[in-house]
């Protein structure tokens, strides 16, 4: 059994990463080793390692293995980068980031997702996060500024907040529009700007509050 996933493990990097040419070997190592079916729910782990997203619960999904590559890989980390993620969801992305950066700082606004994923990465043993259960559009201030910035949900516009939290020289990567969505890359330069626009992508929308959950 852990071999079957270990092998699918394998394929998935060598063919949904490497194969649509995913470079940086940090990513890569990451995520060669962790183990992304301790990230979804036990009847879906034969499924961790197929080509897409996957239902976590509270409707929200884990992103599809090549689109968290992809956003690593062009946030640029260094092992001493300081990186602020808004939508923990399941900690697999979360993950990917505290393998390579020193220290990650997750938001994620639904309460039983957010003790879910802190209980599946403390049991993995990663040091090296900080979480906090809230609206992550306002970012986290007290902290701020951050090397780098992941959104992982789709805001209308990029929140003012994660511009003026991003360190100069930083970068954020964020899913921007409700119904098309782009996937835009800013780096910021003194009090410039710089944006680009990466992929189409989908992503469940940044929420303004948690929505209620059933029992
Ligand atoms: N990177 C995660 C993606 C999860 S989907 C993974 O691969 O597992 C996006 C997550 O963003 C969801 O868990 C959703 O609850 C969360 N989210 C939505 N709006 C939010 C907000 N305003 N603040 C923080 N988290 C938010």
């Amino acid at each position: 059994m852990t071999k079957d996933l270990e092998a699918s493990r394998e394929e998935m990097v060598e063919q949904q990463l490497i194969a649509r040419g995913v470079v940086d070997p940090q990513v890569l190592a990451a995520m060669r080793k962790i183990p992304r079916h301790l990230f979804v729910h036990e009847e879906m782990r034969s499924a961790a390692y197929l080509d897409g997203p996957l239902p976590i619960g509270a409707r929200q999904t884990i992103s599809q293995p090549f689109i968290v590559a992809y956003m690593t890989e062009f946030l640029g980390l260094m092992k001493t980068d300081n990186v602020l993620e808004i939508g923990t969801g399941s900690g697999y992305q979360t993950a990917v980031l505290a393998e390579i950066a020193a220290e990650v700082w997750t938001v994620e606004i639904i309460p039983s997702l957010a003790a879910s994923a802190r209980r599946t990465l403390e049991t993995l043993g990663y040091g090296n996060i900080r979480f906090k259960v809230g609206d992550g559009s306002g970012g986290w201030p007290e902290e701020a500024p951050f090397d780098a910035i992941i959104v992982t949900a789709a805001p209308a516009d990029i929140p003012a907040a994660l511009k003026d939290q991003l360190r100069d020289g930083g970068r954020m990567i964020v899913p921007v529009g409700r119904g098309d969505q782009r996937l835009k890359l800013i780096r910021r330069l003194g009090d410039r700007m710089i944006e680009t626009h990466l992929l189409s992508v989908r992503f469940v929308p940044l929420m303004d509050a948690a929505p209620k959950e059933n029992p």
